[in-house]
């Protein structure tokens, strides 16, 4: 019988220190949103010595933080070269860049705090799903290379073997410096961390009116009270609920789903995945997985272009568990463990936003690869409050609106033909 709950969220201490008192009247800032981005904000505000209240609407890391894929990548989500053709090389390298240092950050906390969460450079593998995937990752590693990572390496089909027990693949590219941690036991850390630097942290407190008082301040009523703030940063990745139209209209949330087998057997682990790196594949609707410490393979794709709910989450299960059935026969009996979903935020371009609008300051956007930018962007923009105006990586990326999209995202379905479309003809 399989778990409909995230694994990272079963197997890790619940956050066990919320404020239980009422709100205070008034606060220095006030951090929407209690995932990855918030967390990382309050701590990192919390040091600098402000005085800190982080308002969640459920649980601390209960929804895209604690229901990820666990895969702490570099790189970034999109084209390089796209992004160079957008922006020009250097903006596109910093950006690159930017994700590099997401990783070295969660290291550098996990070391500080002393969060026991199994943090480790295992390095992510790009896998080509059909022959000419493989032809266009090895145009991708030569032009990576040169520009960004010049320690990733191009692995033929045949050097595969030493990575992956699957003969589904035509090459991939081999990132080192990416790493994979248990989420859960890194969201309690830091939430913990956090306050015992000093921050206040509300849970079921959703934030459902924002009221601009002048000069960045604003009044902030939520589900237990109400509280006037110097500053306010949103943190609410695909958030849709609360006052946030402006972020709902350039966001388009998307479910993503995993799977948990079993653990495998010491001996069926290592030969599955021999390199148990983070994999992910080349199709638009393709698929991410990795082996988890206890040998249990971690299975996600966008099965369907659905939103999450338990019924979607079964669906979608199904359709990943052929997928892994494809790609590792010898372990299509193992029993499902572990069955979720969760919502990505995801932006036009795949690129995460960050600045300050009208005197309300914002962190999302991360589009299923923020395990590291978000806890990055929540620092950068803990310092931008603090006064250092050039923290922000994001700086002055353009922001329009998702033609069509007024919060709820109807088109989904189409979306998910079109990708499907692509993915059959190329
Ligand atoms: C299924 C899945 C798999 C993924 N896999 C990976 C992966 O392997 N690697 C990777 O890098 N990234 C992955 N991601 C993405 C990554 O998890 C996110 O980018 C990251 O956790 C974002 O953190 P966040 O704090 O911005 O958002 P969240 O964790 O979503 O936190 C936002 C919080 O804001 C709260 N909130 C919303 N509205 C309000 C309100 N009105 N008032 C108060 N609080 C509110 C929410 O309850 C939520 O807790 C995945 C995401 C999903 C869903």
């Amino acid at each position: 019988m399989t778990m409909l709950e995230s694994y990272w969220r079963e197997t890790a201490p619940r956050f066990a220190g919320g404020a239980a008192d009422e709100l205070p009247e008034r606060a220095g800032c006030v951090v929407v949103g209690g995932g990855f981005t918030g967390l990382s904000a309050a701590r990192s505000l919390a040091l600098a010595g402000a005085d800190v209240v982080l308002l969640e609407a459920g649980e601390i890391c209960g929804e895209a933080s604690g229901r990820n894929g666990g895969q702490c990548n570099n790189g970034l989500a999109g084209d390089l070269g796209a992004l160079a053709g957008r922006l020009g090389i250097e903006r596109a390298r910093s950006l690159y860049r930017a994700f590099d240092d997401g990783v070295d950050l969660v290291e550098t906390i996990v070391a500080e705090e002393g969060i026991n969460c199994d943090f480790l450079r295992n390095g992510k593998l790009k896998l080509a799903d059909k022959p000419e995937h493989g032809a266009k990752l090895a145009r991708t590693a030569e032009y990576l290379a040169r520009e960004v990572e010049p320690d990733l390496r191009l692995l033929s089909r045949a050097e595969l073997a030493d990575e992956i027990g699957s003969d589904q693949f035509h090459g991939g590219i081999l990132f080192p410096r990416s790493a994979s941690m248990h989420m859960g036991r890194f969201g309690a850390g830091l939430a913990d961390a956090a306050v015992r630097h000093g921050a206040r942290l509300y849970e079921h407190a959703g934030v459902t009116a924002l009221v601009p008082l002048g000069g960045g301040r604003f009044r902030v009523t939520t589900a237990r009270g109400t509280i006037v703030a110097d500053q306010v940063l949103l943190a609410t990745g695909a958030s849709m609920r609360g006052p946030f139209g402006w972020l709902r209209r350039r966001i388009v949330p998307i479910g993503s789903f995993i799977i948990m087998t079993a653990p495998l057997d010491r001996n069926v682990a290592a030969q599955i995945m021999p390199g148990r790196r983070n994999c992910t594949t080349t199709r638009n609707i393709g698929n991410y997985f990795r082996l988890a410490a206890d040998n249990r393979l971690i299975f996600g794709g966008r099965a369907r272009f659905a939103l999450s709910s338990p019924k979607s989450d079964m669906k979608s299960g199904a359709v990943l568990h052929a997928d892994l059935a494809r790609i590792f026969p010898a372990i299509r009996n193992m029993p499902i463990e572990f069955t979720w979903g969760g919502i990505v935020d995801m932006t036009a371009d795949r690129l995460p936003r960050a600045g300050e609008r009208n005197g309300l300051f914002f962190a999302t956007g991360f589009s299923g690869h923020g395990t590291q930018m978000s806890v990055l962007m929540g620092d950068r923009m803990a310092r931008v409050m603090g006064g250092e105006t050039g923290a922000n990586p994001l700086a002055g990326l353009d922001w329009p609106t998702v033609p069509g999209h007024f919060g709820t995202p109807w088109f989904l379905p189409i979306v998910g033909a079109y990708y499907r479309y692509q993915d059959w003809r190329h």
